[in-house]
């Protein structure tokens, strides 16, 4: 039907608008510079832009991605937030329609948004981006917004709905789980293994999605977090000439592998050879793991990426997903 059409593109433009905004609000916070409703200029020659140069997507093409005056090159992560913004609004609109889930949820992806550029770009979590999130997580599930609900749970004689419940614990459960091995990768190599926006951000996501959701998305993010971050790792070993961690890392893949490969054979009977793999993989994972830390300790080379990125990655696939996954978690 064509109205629906229409509607699909009016929120396809509202979300590229917001992106748009979103872009100017994580700049600002990163420069320091007085948010929000003054006009947007050039950063490198600092003339103001005109409002037609200024025109979420469209501008970009237009300009072929320069300045009109200077000629200087504009990022490429205008036109790449403001097209995701746009998708994200079309996404949830599709799922959800016009309904207060879809409005907490846009909240939601669009604070997101700003702490995927701001980590990204100078690995920082802004607490003006992040810690709102919990209570507002909390309210959500509160009010069973979401429709997560399956009954009510009585806590010190109180009955509450069950969503808010594991809320409550997701976000006890995430905060933890960061504390712990953000102080135990202290302990090893003399560096936090995590920053303290990560904490807030991931009891948020419990906050949001629950605790059986906030463990998923905690595995997720550590396998896409490995997928982008082993090969920045090995490029870095390779340049700094740091052959002891790079032999490490080998070790430390050669171990996933057969561990692997373990349970593989586990489940085909092979039982002996299986758990003589299991115990060799955590025999070389270890020492590869203490040689990485100690060889990081001793050159004061830290090579952490930011993991908020993978985080939000991980927790809007088990948003857009929902039920179809947290259902079937074996926990
Ligand atoms: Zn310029």
């Amino acid at each position: 039907m064509p109205t629906d059409i229409a509607i699909y593109i009016f929120i396809f433009i509202t979300g590229l608008c917001v992106g748009s905004f979103l872009n100017v609000v994580a700049l600002r916070l990163l420069s320091q510079e007085d948010f929000i409703f003054e006009r947007s200029k050039c950063p490198d020659c600092g003339k103001k832009l005109y409002w037609y140069d200024n025109i979420p997507l469209l501008s970009y093409f237009l300009l072929r991605g320069k300045c009109r005056n200077c000629s200087s090159k504009i990022s490429l992560q205008y036109p790449i937030i403001e097209l995701l913004t746009g998708i994200l609004f079309i996404s949830v609109y599709y799922l959800w329609g016009f309904s207060f889930k879809s409005l907490f949820l846009l909240v939601l992806a669009a604070n997101l948004i700003v702490i995927t550029i701001t980590d990204i770009k100078e690995k920082v979590i802004f607490d003006l981006n992040s810690i709102p999130l919990i209570p507002l997580g909390l309210v959500y599930n509160f009010f069973d917004i979401g429709n997560q609900a399956a009954g009510t749970v009585k806590f010190a004689g109180i009955p509450f709905n069950d969503a808010f419940i594991s809320a409550t614990l997701g976000a006890i459960l995430a905060a933890v789980f960061f504390e712990f091995f953000s102080r135990l990768g202290y302990l090893l190599s003399g560096e936090y293994a995590f920053g303290g926006g990560d904490t807030i951000l991931g009891a948020a996501f419990g906050a949001w999605f629950g605790w059986k959701a906030v463990i998923l998305i905690l595995l997720l993010s550590l396998i896409i977090q490995m997928i982008i971050g082993i090969p920045v790792i090995i490029y870095n070993f390779v340049k700094t000439r740091e052959y002891a961690s790079l032999f490490a890392m080998g070790g430390l893949i050669l171990a996933l592998l057969m561990s692997v490969s373990g349970r593989i054979l586990n489940y085909s009977g092979g039982y002996l050879i299986s758990i003589v793999l299991i115990i060799l993989a955590l025999i070389i994972g270890g020492i590869s793991v203490f040689v990485i830390f100690s060889r990081m300790r001793k050159s004061r080379n830290y090579t952490f990426l930011p993991f908020g990125p993978a985080m939000v990655i991980a927790a809007l696939a088990v948003m857009f997903l929902e039920d179809n996954i947290v259902l079937y978690l074996p926990f």
